[in-house]
């Protein structure tokens, strides 16, 4: 048995992911904009998050067989990637599918061969290493809720494809982090003594990357700021006051007028040009 990934469509509150949204509008209404059941609609996601999906898919196998001393091996960890991007709304909009399978599996083989791969990771069993929050159950503190890919009783972590390496701007030009330890430190108590990332730099010769730095009470208070400001907005319903940014109106779901669930288009995205946002 491995973790589940998918997230429930129908859950409610705030999760990391919403409040990591870069068009914080588009946030708000893949939050609010629903189907008759309930649940968040969902869309084909561009190539590099099926790519993403893949490779989480891949190393969380390979990590919860190796922790409990199972047997694992490569390929499946390959196939089981491969499958989860097939099960992906965005798998028609990946163009090359070979060269999708090639990448994977040079991943796969670089995070066993790399120290910043599967060896680095060893060595937090020690640490009591959970996957997926606490072995696929989020964590929660109050109405916000998130699912870091790692957790130990010293550390939280994530596991990330990028297509560059920001080094440790990362941490604060996004308040995922920040998130993750102000949940971490919900529930236990205390702060963790650092946060990590574990990316797959996916470059030209890609490379996997680790990047660790202590927790503080300022990271912790990012989270808790970003959360404070998404349930203030939220509480208020009104998409006008959520701020917006046009980088994303080009592949925007959100853009246009959906009537069958009720949702009048972003006032935004649709005045702006086609041809500027399809560039
Ligand atoms: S259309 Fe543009 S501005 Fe409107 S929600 Fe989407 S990305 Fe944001």
């Amino acid at each position: 048995m491995t973790i589940s990934k998918a997230i429930d469509n129908a859950r409610v509150g705030l999760s990391k992911s919403l409040m990591t949204t870069p068009c914080e509008r588009k946030g708000f209404y893949s939050e609010t904009v629903r189907d008759a059941e309930g649940r968040r609609l969902s869309f084909p996601l561009p190539e590099r998050v099926t790519f993403g999906t893949a490779v989480d898919e891949a190393i969380t196998y390979i990590l919860w067989h190796d922790r409990q001393g199972d047997l694992w091996t490569a390929e499946e960890a390959v196939a089981l990637g491969l499958a989860a991007a097939q099960r992906q709304q965005g798998w028609d909009l990946v163009e090359d599918k070979e060269v999708f399978g090639i990448q994977l599996r040079n991943a796969v083989n670089l995070y066993l061969t790399s120290t910043d791969g599967l060896e680095r990771i060893q060595r937090l069993y020690a640490e009591g290493l959970t996957l997926q929050g606490n072995d696929g159950v989020s964590l929660r503190a109050g109405d916000v809720i998130g699912t870091p890919d790692y957790k130990t009783s010293r550390r939280v972590g994530d596991l990330k494809t990028w297509g560059r390496n920001d080094g440790e701007r990362k941490f604060w030009k996004s308040p995922e982090m920040g998130l993750y330890a102000f949940l971490y430190t919900a529930e236990n108590g205390a702060l963790p003594e650092t946060v990590f990332y574990q990316a797959y730099i996916r470059v030209n010769k890609p490379y996997w990357l680790w990047l660790e730095i202590p927790a503080t009470a300022d990271l912790v208070e990012y989270g808790k700021q970003t959360a404070d400001h998404w349930r203030s907005l939220l509480e208020l319903g009104r998409p006008e006051l959520f701020p917006f940014d046009t980088t994303y109106c080009g592949d925007c779901p959100f853009r246009d007028p959906m009537p069958e669930v009720g949702h009048d288009g972003c006032a935004v995205g649709r005045v702006m040009p086609r041809e500027e946002i399809a560039a």
